[in-house]
């Protein structure tokens, strides 16, 4: 996929994610427009891990304001639109918010989470998920 670059938005030099948008760091882009970009998660936790993110340096929900709310609509019908074209029936939208939620990086990110096969293969991959002790 062509990356398009682009200036116009805010961007935090040790922010890895910012890094990712302006193309510094690589990345296997899935979508991207000029408000948002999504690629795949380094460490898939499941058969499809997309991060979906706004280009600008939204630190996370808990710092959201007015005026981003036609970027956080926009992110949730990229979501959709994503989970359709990877034909998932069923999936999970996480979005971890704040370091005591489990976010790591602070640059706001929609995780979308899927692609098991069957009820069973997702049972099993939940049971084994917790057993790790792993959350999103
Ligand atoms: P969080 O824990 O902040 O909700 O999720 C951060 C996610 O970013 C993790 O799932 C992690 O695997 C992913 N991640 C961290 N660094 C990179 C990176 O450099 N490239 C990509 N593609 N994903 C990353
Ligand atoms: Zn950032």
């Amino acid at each position: 996929m062509l990356i398009i670059q682009c200036c116009k938005h805010k961007t935090v030099k040790n922010c890895i994610f910012c890094q990712i948008v302006k193309g510094k760091i690589p990345a296997n882009f899935v979508y991207q427009d000029k408000d948002l970009v999504a690629f795949q998660d380094i460490n898939p936790i499941a058969p499809v891990h997309i991060l979906i993110i706004p280009r600008k340096h939204i630190v996370g929900i808990q710092t959201i304001q007015d005026k981003d709310q036609r970027i956080l609509g926009k992110m949730l019908l990229v979501a959709k639109k994503l989970a359709e074209q990877n034909k998932l029936k069923g999936y999970k939208l996480v979005i971890n918010c704040g370091k005591l939620g489990g976010q790591r990086v602070l640059h706001l990110h929609f995780h979308l989470v899927g692609g098991w096969k069957d009820l069973k293969k997702y049972h099993q991959w939940i049971e084994e998920r917790f057993r790790e002790g792993g959350v999103l």
